[in-house]
């Protein structure tokens, strides 16, 4: 779950989505089994990352003045699923840009590089992360 301090409406209470992310790679050359890379390496590494950090727990701001924040810490990490503070307010802009680096830290031996990410709220909304490099290398 997550909340938006300053939103103007609702988004300033607690909630939760069902995020998707779409993680975008690509690879100078594809391996000797003809991928970028398989499949079950982002999956375990990206998705489990996201596994252990994000899913069944709360994403919150650091600094959110809301004093129900400390008690859902405290009752997060007592269930073994810490609230994962971000320094920003945990938009879905802010999420992705904040997956999009982790992605590259944890791909980053398999000899992959994550150009974009596209992490879907809801069906209808998402917000989308291009790397500097990518628009600059397809336009
Ligand atoms: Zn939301």
């Amino acid at each position: 779950m997550h909340r938006i301090p300053m939103h103007e409406s609702k988004c300033k209470a607690y909630h939760g989505h069902r995020y998707v992310a779409e993680i975008h790679c690509v690879a100078d050359e594809l391996d000797e089994a003809g991928r970028v890379v398989d499949f079950g390496v982002v999956k375990e590494r990206v998705g489990g990352w996201i596994d252990r950090n994000w899913d069944h727990t709360a994403i919150l701001m650091r600094g959110d003045p809301d004093p129900a924040c400390r008690a859902i810490a405290e009752a997060n990490h007592g269930a073994g699923k810490p609230v994962y503070w971000l320094d920003q307010p945990p938009t879905a802009e802010n999420l992705v840009a904040e997956l999009a680096g982790v992605s590259n830290r944890l791909l980053a031996s398999s000899g992959v590089e994550v150009v974009r990410i596209r992490l879907w709220e809801t069906p209808n909304c998402s917000s989308e992360w291009v790397s500097d490099a990518w628009v600059a290398a397809t336009r």
